[in-house]
């Protein structure tokens, strides 16, 4: 192992955003959590503190110009998360400056329409964090959509006279906690806002994806929205961001869908179609297959199948690189070597390789019937652990003017070659 031969950088690589959110795993998810709705909020902060000449031109065009995307984003991508979480925001801030704007404490019906918003702002957004895309017009949807208007008559019956012991309720003392008293939103806004926030910290942790980070940034912005000083053009910067926060969510994760394969994690054949186009001089190719696989699904189960593509995709990442490995389809998978031949490139693949042959995968339940168990029953058995082989076929492309494609097909045939001569092998 120690005398395996140093890995070359990659020579030409596309350096662009989808490859900045291309690392590995654990780097990725740091980035998850911060790009990009902490540096939109981060950005936004720096606007109200240190405002621009432009600013109120800016108030002018912003958040018509964020709700608007979000909507037409959300309606025309059929993500209902963002259209409702801008319908959200777009109400909150449009209410809010309708009844609670100015300079003057607020009192009356201006005082329960903040409270109100306070409590159901941070709570509508969280729940919606949660919500899968079952789609803008259907049962769901729409019951959804009714859900968030049906807030609108609510808060108007608040407004009642006859309902002060309720609107007395959103500003409730809930406990005497030091340095609480002092900020601009009641104690039930507060509480409301940290359900939410763990919430939404919870769906983050099941499902580590930039819409729910998204959602984290955009809660804080809204936060920001109501403590930031008094309703006008400050709260409406920040209720705009916390849009502007879910829109860019939406579309970075359209982006990273098309060039990071969503099972093994791995970049995907557009990522590589990108890679191939960008190799200059020489540079070699490997195709790799797993080994009887369509067997492995036959005995063990698509799912136990789709577990040791997420395996061997691991180890092609801990052992070539993730820079470097591409998910081509199915069960192949395809390796770049920029600025290397294939002499060079083979001991790194036979690295590769042995390292498959080696590990073993923990089938997580091997009571599960693929299609109907040929043989092996529940009963409590122990977990089982399989293990499988790749076959290796490596090509090099001399310069420029070879076409990349053709490497690629020159790998295959090798392949094929390593297939034919018994697998578990690498070719030339
Ligand atoms: P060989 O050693 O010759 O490669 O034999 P093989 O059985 O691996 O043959 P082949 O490459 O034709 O089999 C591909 C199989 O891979 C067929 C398909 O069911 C399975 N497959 C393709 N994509 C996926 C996937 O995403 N998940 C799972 N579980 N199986 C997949
Ligand atoms: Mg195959
Ligand atoms: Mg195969």
């Amino acid at each position: 192992m120690s005398e395996r031969p140093p890995l070359p950088r990659p020579a030409a690589f596309p350096v662009n955003l989808a490859q900045s959110l291309l690392k590995p795993a654990v780097m990725r998810s740091f980035t998850t959590v911060l790009m990009p709705g902490g540096f939109l909020f981060l950005a936004i902060m720096v606007v109200v503190i240190t405002p621009p000449a432009s600013l109120s031109a800016l108030i002018q065009i912003y958040p018509y110009a964020v709700f608007g995307a979000g909507l037409l984003f959300g309606f025309r991508f059929h993500r209902s998360q963002l259209l409702f979480a801008t319908l959200v925001l777009g109400i909150a801030d449009r209410a809010l400056l309708q009844y609670a704007a100015g300079d003057a404490p607020l009192e009356g019906t201006a005082r329960i329409v903040f409270n109100a918003a306070a409590v159901l702002v941070p709570l509508n957004l969280a729940g919606l964090s949660f919500i899968a895309e079952r789609g803008l017009v259907t049962a769901r949807g729409l019951l959804r959509l009714i859900i968030i208007f049906a807030q609108l008559p609510i808060m108007a019956l608040l407004c009642r006279p006859e309902q002060a012991g309720l609107t007395a309720l959103l500003e409730h003392r809930l406990m005497d906690i030091p340095f609480v008293g002092g900020l601009p939103i009641a104690q039930p806004a507060l509480l409301a806002f940290g359900v939410a926030f763990g919430l939404v910290t919870v769906r983050f942790i099941c499902r580590p994806d930039l819409i729910v980070s998204g959602f984290m940034w955009a809660l804080a912005a809204t936060l920001l929205a109501l403590t930031a000083g008094r309703i006008g053009a400050v709260s409406t910067l920040y209720f705009a961001t916390a849009g502007l926060i879910l829109v860019v969510s939406v579309i970075e994760t359209s982006y990273v869908l098309a060039y990071r394969d969503e099972l093994t994690g791995l970049q995907t054949r557009r990522a590589l179609s990108e890679a191939l186009l960008k190799l200059g001089g020489r540079y070699a190719v490997a195709m790799i297959d797993v080994d009887h696989f369509k067997k492995f699904n036959d005995q063990y189960g698509h799912d136990a199948g789709d577990q040791l593509l997420r395996m061997v995709a691991a180890k092609l990442t801990k052992v070539l690189g993730d820079e470097r490995a591409f998910r081509y389809g199915g069960e192949e998978f395809c390796v770049l070597f920029p600025g290397q031949s294939h002499q060079d490139a083979i001991p790194h693949l036979e690295t590769l390789r042995r390292a498959v042959e080696a590990s073993s995968l923990t089938l997580r339940d091997p009571n599960r019937p693929a299609k109907k168990p040929k043989e092996s029953k529940s009963n409590g058995a122990p977990r089982q652990t399989v293990s499988v082989t790749v076959s290796i076929g490596v090509a090099e492309g001399k310069d420029r003017n070879t076409d990349p494609e053709q490497v690629i097909t020159a790998a295959d045939e090798a392949l094929y070659r390593a297939k034919n001569a018994g697998r578990n092998m690498v070719s030339v």
